[in-house]
C-alpha cells in the first residue's frame, strides 16, 4: 500500500517523501485510517514498529485546519528521551505545516515549558510527572485538548506511572480522542484502557511480543569475567560499527564504559544517576558517531532511536521476556536490518530459557573463533556487593585502630628516660 492511499495531506505525504518512508509500516497501515476517522484505538506496537508516525500523522491531518493558539493534542510518554525523540519525529513531519510541539519533563527548567502552555503550543508530549508540577499553576490548562496520546503504556506501569496518568486524566476534558500504545497488555493496562478508550479499534492485539522482523539474533554464552573482553574482541574485529549495550546495573554501566575507554574504544554511558544534560551529550555524541559505543542500563535508554542502529548488544540477559523484545526493537527500525547479540553466562541460563519460550525458538549459539574462553580475566566487572561492604568495614575499622592508638600514645605521659646499660662489675667505678 502506498502512503498516498492513506488520504493524508499533501503536505505531510510531503514530509513522509522527504523522509524516504517508502510506504507505511503495518501499525501505520492499521492505525492512520480509523484515527483520521475520529476512532479510539489500542494497539500492541513497540519501538522500531513505526507507531510514532502512526500517531502523530493523523493528528497533525487533523490539527491542521483548526484555528491556532491552543493545545489541542497531548502525547504522554515515560522518559525524557523518548519526548524529545517524539518532539523530533513531530518536527520531522510537520515542516510543511503550521503546527508547533514542544516538549515537557523533568531535570530542566520550567520557563521554557511554561511558554509552551502560555502561547498555546498545538502538542504537547510530556512526561506526567512533569506535566502534573505544571498543572498546580494556573496557567497550566488544557481545556482544549482533543486528542491524547498514551505511549509506551506498560513501561509507564514498570516506572510506577499508572497513579499519575490518572491524576493528568482529572486535567483534560473527558470527550476526546484517544490513541493509546503498549507492547504488552497486562492487566492493569487493560484495566487502564477500559477507564480511557471508547469502543476502540484494536490493532495487533493477538500479536503481541514478537520482534521486528529483519533481527538477527544470536547467543554469545561466555563466563560472566569474561563478558568486557568478549565485547572487546567483537568491536576489534571490526564486524560491529556502532553498538548500544545493555547492562544491568549502573554499575556495570560506569565499569564497562570505564573498560572499553582503557582500551581505546570510545564509548559514553547513561543511566538513571546522570545529569540531563549528560544524558543528552552522550546520546548526541553516539547519534554523531563521536562514540562508538553507549552502555546503558534499560531504563535510560527506553525511546532511544538511533536510525539505522546496526548493533545491539545485551550485556547481561534482560531479566523479563518483554525487555528483550522491546531492547532489540532498537536496531531492525522499520525497513532496517540489525544484529542483537546476547552474552549469556552459565548463571543466566534460565532467564534466556524464558525469552526463547516467548520467542518460540531457540537462539543460534555463536563462538567467537580466536577468542580465549579460557583466559584470566583482567579485572572484575563488578565486585560484589558483600565484598565491598566487607573491605569498607575493614578499611573503617584499621582507620579507627589507627586513631585509637594515636589518642592513647598522646594521653600516656611520656616514659623516663632507661638509664643505659649496665655492665657488670663496671659500677661505680670513675671513668
Ligand atoms: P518508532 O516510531 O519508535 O517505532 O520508530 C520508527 C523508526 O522507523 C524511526 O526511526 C522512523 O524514522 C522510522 N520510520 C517510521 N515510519 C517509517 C516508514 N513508513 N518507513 C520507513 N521508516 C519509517
Amino acid at each position: 500500500m502506498p502512503f498516498s492511499a492513506l488520504k493524508l495531506h499533501p503536505n505531510l505525504l510531503k514530509a513522509v517523501k522527504e523522509l524516504g518512508y517508502a510506504r507505511p509500516t503495518p501499525i501505520q497501515a492499521d492505525a492512520i485510517p480509523p484515527a483520521l476517522a475520529g476512532r479510539d484505538i489500542l494497539a500492541c506496537a513497540m519501538t522500531g514498529s513505526g507507531k510514532t508516525a502512526a500517531f502523530l500523522l493523523p493528528i497533525l491531518h487533523r490539527l491542521m485546519d483548526k484555528p491556532r493558539g491552543t493545545t489541542r493534542a497531548l502525547v504522554l510518554t515515560p522518559t525524557r528521551e523518548l519526548a524529545a525523540q517524539i518532539l523530533e519525529d513531530l518536527n520531522e513531519l510537520a515542516p510543511h505545516t503550521p503546527i508547533t510541539g514542544a516538549a515537557v519533563f523533568g531535570g530542566v527548567g520550567m520557563g521554557p515549558q511554561e511558554h509552551a502552555f502560555r502561547s498555546g503550543v498545538d502538542v504537547l508530549i510530556a512526561t506526567p510527572g512533569r506535566l502534573l508540577d505544571h498543572f498546580k499553576a494556573a496557567y497550566a490548562k488544557l481545556d482544549g485538548l482533543e486528542y491524547l496520546v498514551l505511549d509506551e503504556a506498560d513501561r509507564m506501569l514498570d516506572m510506577g506511572f499508572l497513579p499519575d496518568i490518572r491524576r493528568v486524566l482529572r486535567h483534560i476534558p473527558a470527550r476526546r480522542q484517544t490513541l493509546f500504545f503498549s507492547a504488552t497488555l497486562p492487566a492493569p493496562i487493560l484495566a487502564l484502557t477500559r477507564e480511557m478508550l471508547r469502543e476502540p479499534v484494536m490493532i495487533n492485539i493477538e500479536r503481541q511480543s514478537t520482534p521486528a522482523v529483519g533481527i538477527t539474533q544470536a547467543v554469545y554464552p561466555v563466563a560472566q569475567e569474561l563478558k568486557s573482553a568478549l565485547l572487546l574482541a567483537l568491536l576489534r574485529r571490526g564486524d560491529m560499527k556502532e553498538v548500544l549495550v545493555f547492562t544491568r546495573t549502573k554499575h556495570r554501566t560506569n565499569r564497562l564504559a570505564e573498560y572499553l575507554v582503557k582500551h581505546g574504544i570510545s564509548a559514553e554511558r547513561i543511566h538513571g544517576n546522570r545529569s540531563q544534560a549528560q544524558r543528552t551529550a552522550a546520546l548526541a555524541g553516539f547519534k554523531s558517531g563521536k562514540h562508538r559505543v553507549l552502555v546503558a542500563t534499560d531504563i535510560a535508554a527506553r525511546g532511544i532511536d538511533v536510525t539505522a542502529l546496526g548493533h545491539v548488544v545485551n550485556f547481561d540477559v534482560p531479566l523479563a521476556p518483554e525487555d528483550y523484545i522491546h531492547r532489540i526493537g532498537r536496531t531492525g527500525r522499520a525497513e532496517l536490518t540489525g544484529d542483537a547479540y546476547t552474552f549469556v553466562s552459565p548463571q543466566e541460563e534460565g532467564e534466556l530459557k524464558s525469552i526463547e519460550r516467548v520467542l518460540g525458538k531457540r537462539l543460534p549459539r555463536v563462538t567467537v573463533p580466536d577468542f580465549d574462553y579460557h583466559a584470566r580475566p583482567e579485572a572484575r566487572l563488578e565486585v560484589p556487593l558483600a565484598e565491598r561492604i566487607a573491605a569498607i568495614r575493614a578499611k573503617k575499622a584499621e582507620e579507627r585502630n589507627r586513631a585509637k592508638a594515636r589518642t592513647e600514645r598522646r594521653a600516656t605521659p611520656a616514659p623516663a628516660p632507661k638509664p643505659g646499660p649496665r655492665r657488670p662489675g663496671n659500677r661505680g667505678r670513675p671513668r
